[in-house]
């Protein structure tokens, strides 16, 4: 997102861009997967915050379709296509995100992508409290060892502290430049955040840049 960003502004200013992919794929950690024969995002897939994100901007002008959910709800539809009525959305989540710790747990101990679908089965057989059906397939996301990716997305640990996201994002002798949600301490982690630092970063170039 942000390199995408940088390089549609530069190229807005009259820029000549290349831009160098490093995986077979575009969209870094927007990242839609048909393997399987139907969507699934492996990556972000929620517009943090709407009120001024440029990202509902963006989806206003698409024909991209667009639900209101807040932190504590999710909207849910059945195989049907109808609307899950909130209530019962509301119980499934809440064992969901007890079960869901316990399989973070184990998740990071497993290597095999078959193990891990054996866990995911027997925690949704006690969540729903029947035994599921084996699925016909899976994909398991592995951000963490993804050399292009290092991680799902920054955050603070115990002896960092916000600044050192402007640390990242101080260019080098104004020849090398840095953006990346994790060079924006206001929106790190999101989208919008990586969208916002490369506009930053293109707009620095356009003021290094003599004309
Ligand atoms: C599972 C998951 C869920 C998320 N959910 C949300 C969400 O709901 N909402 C939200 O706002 N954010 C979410 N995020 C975070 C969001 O996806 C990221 O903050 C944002 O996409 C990062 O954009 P970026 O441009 O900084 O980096 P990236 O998207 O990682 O882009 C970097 C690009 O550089 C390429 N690259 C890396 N190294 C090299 C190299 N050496 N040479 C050439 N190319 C290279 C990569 O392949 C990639 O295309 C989520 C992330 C994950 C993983």
């Amino acid at each position: 997102m942000s390199g995408l960003a940088a390089a549609r502004e530069l190229r807005a200013h009259g820029c000549t861009v290349t831009v160098l992919e490093g995986r077979k794929r575009t969209g870094g950690r927007v990242w839609t997967n048909h393997d399987l024969g139907f969507p699934i995002d492996m990556g972000a897939n929620w517009i943090q915050g709407t009120d001024g994100n440029p990202l509902t901007q963006s989806a206003d002008h698409s024909s991209v379709q667009v639900h209101q959910t807040d932190t504590e709800s999710v909207r849910l539809w059945g195989p049907d296509g109808e609307l899950v009525p909130d209530d019962d959305v509301e119980e499934a989540f809440e064992e969901f995100e007890d079960l869901a710790g316990a399989l973070e747990e184990v998740a990071y101990e497993l290597d095999s992508d078959e193990t891990i679908a054996e866990h995911t089965v027997a925690i949704l057989s006690r969540m729903l409290g029947e035994q599921v059906p084996d699925p016909v397939d899976g994909i398991v996301s592995r951000w963490a060892s993804d050399p292009f990716a290092g991680g799902s997305y920054s955050f603070i640990p115990v002896g960092a502290s916000p600044s050192d996201f402007d640390a990242l994002a101080a260019p080098v002798g104004e020849r090398l430049l840095f953006a990346g949600e994790a060079t924006i301490k206001e929106y790190y982690a999101t989208v919008h955040g990586a969208y916002l630092s490369g506009l930053r970063e293109a707009r620095r170039i356009n003021r290094l840049t003599p004309r």
